[in-house]
C-alpha cells in the first residue's frame, strides 16, 4: 500500500541535495528512465530485483536482459519502429546507443549480442554517479515521485501492492493480461549446412540468415507433429489469449495447413542458391551472439515441453542434430489499464507521483519499453525542474505511442507495437505506401525537434 505519509520523503535527496526519484526496475524501460533523470542532475534510487529474485524469463543479473529475440526490429523509416529508434537515437537514448555499439548482422533489422548489449547498458547505468543502485526488490510502492518499470513479470507482492492502489483510485479497473512465448536458441555448430544454406530475404543485405528448406512431405509431416505436440502446463492460458505478435508458433500450426507458410516458415525471397528453386517451406535461423555461435529460431516462440521442442523442432532437416542452449517458454504479461489510469507523461493521473513505464503500461516490445521510459522520466525531470512539459503529440512515434496508452477507456485494452495506425496521419494523400510512411517519418523527425522532450 502507498504511503501518502511519505509522499514527499525523496523529492529531495538529503544526501545529494538534489531533486530524487525511486525507478522500480532495471529492465529495459527502468534502466532507460533512471539514465536520462540522471543526466538531467535528478538523483536516482534505482532498485532491480535480480539476481535474488528473479522472473521466470530473466536468465542473467544485467539490466535490459532481452528475454527472447535478440532483434529490436526493422531500421527502415518507412517502418513505424524504424522511426521510433531513429527517434529515440536523436534523443540521446542509452539503450539505443547501446543496442548500437553490440549490433549483430541481422538483414534490414536491428539484431544485437544480447550479453555484450545488456552489459553495456549495466555499465553505463551504473557508472552515472546520480544514480544509486539497490540490489532488492520492492515489494511496496515507496513514497515520493516513483516510476514502476517492473516490466510484464512484474514480482508477485509489488503486483499486489500496485493492484491494492489502483483498486483505491478506480475501484473498476482491473490488472489485464495476456501470454507471451519465447523461442529456442541452438548451437551454430549443430545446424546441419549440408540442408541449408544462408541468405536474407530478396538479398536485401547479404546473407545474414541461415535458411533450413523443407519439401512439402517434410512440411506437412512437421506441421502434423507439432498441431499434436504436447504443451507444458500455463495456468490459465488457451490459445485466445496470446498476444497476436508474439504468438506461439503451435498455436498459429492449428490455425490452418498453410498458416505457417504464410508466416515464419514463409519461402518468398528465399530461392534456394543451390537449386535455384524457392523452397515450400523455410525456417530461418537468426545470429545471436557477435561471435556467430548460436542462433535463434525466427518466430518460433513456443510452449511445448522441452522434450517436445526437441523432438519436433528436429524434424525440420537443418536441426536434426540440433542442440538447444536455451529451449522456449511461455509466461503470463501483466498490464494495468493505461487508457483509464495514465496521462500522457505516463503519470497516474489520481496520483501524479507515481508513474509506470514499459511493458507494465501495455506498450509492446524492447523498442516501445525503452521510448515510455524515455518520455516518463523526461517529462518527470522537466516538472522536478520546474521547466516547461513536453509536448506530446501524436506526432512523433513517441508521443504517439504515449497518446495512445493514456488515450481514455477503450473496450478491449491490449499491448500495442508502434504502427503507423495510431501517428497523425498526413494532410496530404500519398498512394505509395512506402512514400507516404517516409513522409510521415520525416514530419516527425521534424517535430521532434520542437516537442521538448
Ligand atoms: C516470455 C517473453 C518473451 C518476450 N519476447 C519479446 C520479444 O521477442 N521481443 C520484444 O520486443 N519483446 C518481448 N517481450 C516483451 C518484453 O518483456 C518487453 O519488450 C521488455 O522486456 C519490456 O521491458 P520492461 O523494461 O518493461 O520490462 P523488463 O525488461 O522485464 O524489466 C523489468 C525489470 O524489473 C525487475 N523487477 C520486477 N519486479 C521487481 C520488483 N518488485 N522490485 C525490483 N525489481 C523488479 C525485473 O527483474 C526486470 O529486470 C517478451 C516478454 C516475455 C515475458
Amino acid at each position: 500500500m502507498v504511503s501518502e505519509n511519505g509522499a514527499e520523503l525523496n523529492i529531495q535527496n538529503a544526501e545529494h541535495g538534489a531533486p530524487a526519484v525511486t525507478v522500480i526496475g532495471a529492465g529495459l524501460a527502468g534502466s532507460e528512465a533512471a539514465y536520462q533523470l540522471a543526466r538531467r542532475g535528478i538523483h536516482v534510487d534505482l532498485y532491480e530485483m535480480r539476481p535474488e529474485n528473479t522472473t521466470p524469463a530473466h536468465k542473467t543479473d544485467k539490466f535490459a536482459e532481452l528475454v527472447c529475440s535478440n532483434s529490436l526490429r526493422g531500421d527502415d523509416l518507412s517502418n513505424a519502429v524504424g522511426l521510433l529508434k531513429e527517434e529515440l537515437r536523436r534523443l540521446g537514448s542509452v539503450i539505443m546507443e547501446c543496442a548500437e555499439s553490440t549490433r549483430v548482422p541481422a538483414g534490414g533489422a536491428h539484431a544485437v549480442d544480447r550479453e555484450l548489449f545488456s552489459e553495456a547498458v549495466t555499465a553505463r547505468v551504473t557508472a552515472e554517479p546520480n544514480i544509486t543502485v539497490h540490489r532488492r526488490e520492492l515489494t511496496e510502492i515507496p513514497g515520493g515521485r516513483v516510476i514502476i518499470a517492473t516490466g510484464p513479470l512484474t514480482s508477485d507482492k509489488l503486483t499486489a501492492s500496485i493492484g491494492r492502489l489502483l483498486t483505491e483510485l478506480e475501484p473498476s479497473v482491473q490488472f489485464l493480461n495476456f501470454y507471451d512465448a519465447a523461442a529456442p536458441i541452438l548451437t551454430g555448430a549443430s545446424i546441419d549446412m549440408q540442408s541449408a544454406y544462408r541468405k536474407s530475404r530478396y538479398d536485401k543485405s547479404g546473407d545474414d540468415y541461415i535458411n533450413c528448406p523443407m519439401t512439402k512431405d517434410e512440411y506437412l509431416a512437421f506441421w502434423r507433429e507439432l498441431c499434436a505436440a504436447e504443451q507444458a502446463e500455463v495456468h490459465g492460458f488457451d490459445d485466445g489469449g496470446v498476444f497476436e505478435g508474439c504468438m506461439p508458433v503451435e498455436v498459429m500450426a492449428r490455425r490452418g495447413e498453410d498458416a505457417l507458410r504464410y508466416g515464419p516458415l514463409k519461402p518468398v525471397g528465399l530461392r534456394d542458391p543451390r537449386t535455384g528453386q524457392t523452397p515450400y517451406a523455410v525456417v530461418q535461423l537468426r545470429q545471436d551472439n557477435r561471435e556467430g555461435t548460436l542462433f535463434n529460431i525466427v518466430g518460433f516462440q513456443t510452449h511445448l515441453k522441452f522434450g517436445e521442442q526437441k523432438r519436433v523442432f528436429g524434424m525440420i532437416p537443418a536441426l536434426c542434430g540440433a542442440e538447444f542452449v536455451r529451449y522456449g517458454v511461455m509466461h503470463r504479461n501483466t498490464f494495468i489499464n493505461s487508457p483509464v489510469l495514465l496521462d500522457e507523461y505516463y503519470r497516474l493521473r489520481k496520483l501524479p507521483r507515481v508513474a509506470f513505464a514499459g511493458q507494465v503500461t501495455g506498450v509492446e516490445g524492447y523498442v516501445e519499453s525503452t521510448a515510455s521510459g524515455y518520455l516518463a522520466a523526461s517529462a518527470l525531470a522537466a516538472e522536478l525542474l520546474g521547466r516547461p512539459m513536453p509536448r506530446v503529440t501524436r506526432e512523433t512515434a513517441i508521443g504517439a505511442l504515449a497518446r495512445y496508452v493514456s488515450g481514455g477507456a477503450v473496450s478491449d485494452f491490449q499491448p500495442m507495437n508502434i504502427n503507423f495506425g495510431i501517428i497523425e496521419p498526413l494532410g496530404e494523400r500519398i498512394r505509395n505506401k512506402k512514400e507516404k510512411n517516409t513522409a510521415i517519418a520525416e514530419r516527425s523527425l521534424a517535430a521532434l525537434e520542437s516537442c521538448g522532450l
